[in-house]
């Protein structure tokens, strides 16, 4: 059962981020996964506060630089159906197909996508693990199958949005309002590692909001895609997941950005990935090297050895893919 407490519909973003600054309420975007964690108890709040009274952070346009504005409450089938990202950003495009299911995609929205809370089975069940405050995490020597190979630090988590590997991927930025000031947070430095704070998911202060997310045009050559790997075929999320935006001259990688999903408790850049095939025409002897580079450094957990074999074969195919 959700617990009681106050719904609020501003008009305005000025109001929205007062109501946040004064009594530490939540902000409602579509609402799927703040709705699930109170009703889980996973945190509490005394104010629901939603973003869907504010026409500014609607819709998605294309900016005169060429780029591309996606505001805050464009829901997710409205960047899969959105003609630009379809065509000029198959990442974003890849990932946002794959985000849960068709009546979670008509809701949720790309904001909450980024802000989503993790969906480790412990933080979400009724264990004070060390991410809700308690000692310990029970993931460590637990069931721990989904967990991260990377940056697991006290908390091993795996960042749950296929939309942010997919953005980092595409260097979009976060416009981001607090009470004084407004700043720009590129999405690859959107999440907090639990090295640096295992009780935190993003940078964002409780009572900063982020307005838009904006994406810079696409360079001559680029080609991206987005694939991510999952238990079941119908929706989940990712066991592993591969976002590639790599800038072609002619055959010849010229510039890549690469990010990995279900890897680590941040979207994880895959710099060894980057640096063995910029410069190269992408032949098989340089995708295995690839396919080596994207796990090196790697940890498994205790139940989660099979994750390497999944990104090797998984980088392999798409670094196939994308080269034609
Ligand atoms: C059954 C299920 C399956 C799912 N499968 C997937 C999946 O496969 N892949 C995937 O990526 N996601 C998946 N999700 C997550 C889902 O996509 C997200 O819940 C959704 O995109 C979040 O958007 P929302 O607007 O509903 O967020 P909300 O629930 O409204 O908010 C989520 C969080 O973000 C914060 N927030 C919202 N908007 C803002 C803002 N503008 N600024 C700052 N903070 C904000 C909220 O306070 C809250 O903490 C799944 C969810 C469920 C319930
Ligand atoms: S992995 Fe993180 S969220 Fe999960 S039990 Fe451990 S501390 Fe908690």
């Amino acid at each position: 059962m959700l617990p009681k407490f106050s719904h609020v519909r501003p008009d305005t973003l000025k109001e929205v981020i007062a109501i946040l600054d004064d009594n530490g309420a939540r902000i409602h975007g579509g609402g799927t996964d703040l709705i699930g964690c109170l009703r889980d108890r996973v945190f509490a709040t005394d104010t629901v506060v939603s973003l869907s009274g504010i026409p500014e952070l609607q819709g998605i346009a294309s900016s005169r630089d060429g780029g591309l504005r996606l505001g805050a409450m464009a829901t997710i089938t409205e960047i899969v159906e959105n003609n630009v990202v379809g065509n000029r950003y198959g990442a974003l495009a890849d990932a946002a197909r794959v985000v849960a299911s068709p009546q979670l995609r008509n809701q949720g929205t790309i904001a909450g996508n980024l802000c989503q809370k993790p969906r480790c089975w412990y933080y979400r069940g009724d264990f004070d693990c060390l991410r809700k405050g308690g000692e310990i995490c029970y993931a460590y020597e637990g069931e721990n199958q989904h967990h991260c190979i990377f940056g697991g630090d006290l908390c091993y988590i795996v960042h749950p949005s296929d939309t942010a590997p997919a953005l980092a991927a595409h260097g979009a930025v976060c416009r981001v309002s607090g009470p004084s000031t407004t700043r720009s947070v590129p999405v690859e430095n959107l999440h907090v590692p639990p090295s640096v704070d295992p009780q935190r998911e993003t940078v964002l202060s409780d009572d900063e909001i982020i307005t838009d997310i904006v994406l810079p045009a696409p360079p001559s050559g680029l080609r991206s895609s987005y694939r991510k790997v999952r238990d079941r075929a119908s929706w989940d999320f990712a066991l592993a997941g591969v976002a590639l935006a790599l800038v072609f001259e002619g055959e010849t990688v010229v510039s890549a950005r690469v990010f990995l999903s279900g890897a680590a408790p941040i979207p994880w850049r895959a710099k060894g990935v980057e640096s063995v095939i910029t410069g190269t025409k992408l032949n098989d002897a340089t995708i295995g090297e690839a396919a080596e580079a994207t796990v090196t450094g790697a940890e498994p957990l205790s139940e989660n050895g099979f994750k390497i074999e999944l990104f090797k074969g998984l980088m392999t195919e798409q670094l196939e893919a994308i080269r034609g």
